[in-house]
């Protein structure tokens, strides 16, 4: 372990009050936008537990020995490893609360990850969940072959049917918030932090007046084929939480009644990287920049059709985007470099069907999580 996190993990261990009463901190596992993670030993669930121990855990930690002489370790089963999520006091207790409530409610999955406790001393808000053994996306989103894909989207599937059955917006679908083990074949879902309940008030931008009121008052204060000029309709605003490359098109367009199908959109991305072998594969600032990113792929006529299903239009004059756009078939063939020597297999074939029912621009006709699961992609998997 490098000084700096060393110093750091001392350092976080000293500042919270009696934390070394019931965890003994022995590294760093993550960082995120909002927060710090550290691996600990949960020295409540270890009666035995000894300094001897721990000395020899954390000498364990930083110099693993094999799997077969941890196995046969008298103490092993006796050691439960947790993750302490310190949320940085930046952010606001309106967020903190949320983010406990809802891993509260979602406990019972072993896909999604739960809550032990949590605690708070001054304004430092620890939460501590188990810990999951897992490995960077960046060091095997090149390697899996078919199957293992299948693993891993049926693994990940099954988390948001569960959170989604609670009527819960995960909202931040992305690798780095969904921890896989590569060996177990088994991820789980991390980071309630941007997540919200579903809402149910049933008035959607897709479906309502706004949608023709929004569509009359751009006649009247519009300029041809341009921005339009004393433009009086009111902004639009829409929960736009989320990372970037992974905000469906909804979010995009700023529709106001976003459902738990902003997910699919983001595993599908997932789906889309795996095949394409490419990391991040959208990767664009703003928003502005990912709806032509977006129409770059699927065209002006899909990205028009959308837009107005959200109240919004899509106009543009770059030359690249063409009215059909390509098909994710095209694309995959190209980020891949294939040829007639080298064509997509009937494996990567069905594993693009898949793909176009969950990157689908109308979240309507999307695939929900259950209907997902359902797909022949998800239950037919040769090891
Ligand atoms: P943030 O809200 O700051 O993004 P996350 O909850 O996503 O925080 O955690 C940041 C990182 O910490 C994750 O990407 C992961 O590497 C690690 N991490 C989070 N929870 C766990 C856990 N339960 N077990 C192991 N590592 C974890
Ligand atoms: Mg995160």
């Amino acid at each position: 372990m490098c000084p700096e996190v060393q110093e750091e993990i001392e350092q976080f261990a000293k500042s919270f009050r009696k934390l070394d009463l019931h965890y003994k901190v022995v590294g760093k596992t993550g960082e995120g936008t909002f927060s710090s993670v550290y691996k600990a030993i949960d020295l409540r669930y270890d009666k035995y537990v000894n300094d001897w121990d721990l000395e020899e855990r954390t000498a364990e930690y930083h110099s693993p020995r094999s799997k077969r002489q941890r196995l046969n370790h008298p103490k092993e089963k006796r050691v439960k490893y947790v993750a302490i999520k310190k949320i940085y006091v930046t952010s606001s207790p309106q967020r903190i609360h949320n983010e406990l409530e809802l891993l509260k409610d979602l406990s019972g999955s072993k896909n999604v990850v739960s809550l032990i406790t949590a605690f708070r001393h001054l304004d430092q808000v620890i939460a501590v969940m188990p810990y999951f053994r897992h490995v960077d996306f960046r060091d095997y989103f090149r390697k899996l072959d078919i199957p293992e894909i299948q693993l891993y989207m049926r693994s990940l599937f099954t988390a948001l049917k569960f959170v989604h059955a609670k009527g819960i917006l995960h909202r931040d679908i992305k690798p780095t918030n969904f921890l896989y083990d590569c060996g177990k074949g088994r991820g789980v879902l991390v980071d309630f932090g941007l997540a919200e309940r579903e809402s149910d008030d049933g008035t959607c931008c897709c479906t309502s007046q706004t949608n023709s009121i929004r569509r009359e008052s751009k006649t009247q204060g519009s300029a041809i084929g341009g921005y339009p000029k004393n433009d009086q309709r009111p902004s639009k605003r829409a929960n736009r939480a989320g990372t970037r490359g992974f905000r469906a098109p909804e979010v995009l367009f700023k529709c106001n009644a976003q459902t738990t199908k902003i997910d699919i959109w983001s595993a599908g991305v997932i789906l889309l990287t795996f095949l394409s072998k490419r990391f991040p594969f959208f990767n664009s600032p703003d928003d502005i920049d990912a709806v032509v990113e977006m129409a770059t792929v699927f065209g002006r006529a899909r990205m028009r059709s959308c837009a107005l299903l959200h109240g919004a239009t899509f106009e543009t004059a770059i030359p690249t985007i063409t009215e059909k756009g390509h098909s994710l078939a095209r694309i995959v063939e190209w980020a891949t470099a294939r040829n007639k020597d080298n064509p997509l297999t009937s494996q990567e074939k069905a594993a693009l069907q898949f793909l176009e029912a969950t990157l689908e621009l109308d979240h309507r006709k999307r695939l929900s999580a259950e209907q997902a699961l359902q797909h022949s992609f998800l239950t037919n998997i040769d090891p």
